[in-house]
């Protein structure tokens, strides 16, 4: 059995409009029948069921949420940041490792005495005397110029991407 007012009611209940927008005669038959009685009763029973849940959650201060809104943003964007340098780095290791190799390959077919490289190495070897030593350290400057500018290179290329 429904009431013909029930949809007025809950029309009000809806919108929060109940009881200060509804007329005194409304009020009289809600008061009377059981059917909107018992729709205002557990309407209100929720509604204050919310309203003490809303008040023990503990609210965050706004200072708070923005700060953390910083922080993920910062974070993303180093994270962003990190990522090519990083792929500059591995690419100017390959590099390097490979001209390496190159060197150490065609030095060794051209019949490089590996004893006198070895000697070429030491510190006296950075004085402009013996031609061996020199070229060694302009070879490897070459090498080191040569992975710096790739990665340089690599870095540029993705931060246009
Ligand atoms: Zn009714």
């Amino acid at each position: 059995m429904r009431c013909e007012r029930e949809h007025e009611v809950k029309d009000l209940l809806g919108r929060g409009h109940w009881p200060q927008a509804s007329g005194e005669e409304l009020r009289v038959h809600v008061a009377g029948c059981g059917k909107c009685g018992d729709l205002v009763m557990v309407s209100q029973a929720f509604r204050g069921a919310r309203a003490t849940a809303m008040q023990s959650a503990p609210a965050m201060a706004p200072g708070l949420i923005w700060w953390r809104a910083q922080v993920r943003r910062r974070q993303s964007a180093l994270e962003q940041i990190a990522r090519p340098v990083w792929g500059a780095q591995i690419f100017a290791l390959a590099v390097t490792v490979l001209l390496g190799v190159g060197l150490v390959v065609v030095e060794t077919r051209r019949g490089f005495d590996w004893q006198k490289g070895a000697q070429a190495l030491h510190l006296e070897a950075l004085l402009p005397m013996g031609g061996d030593g020199l070229e060694m350290v302009l070879l490897a400057a070459c090498v080191g110029l040569v992975a710096v500018l790739g990665g340089v290179v690599v870095y540029l290329g993705m931060e246009r991407r």
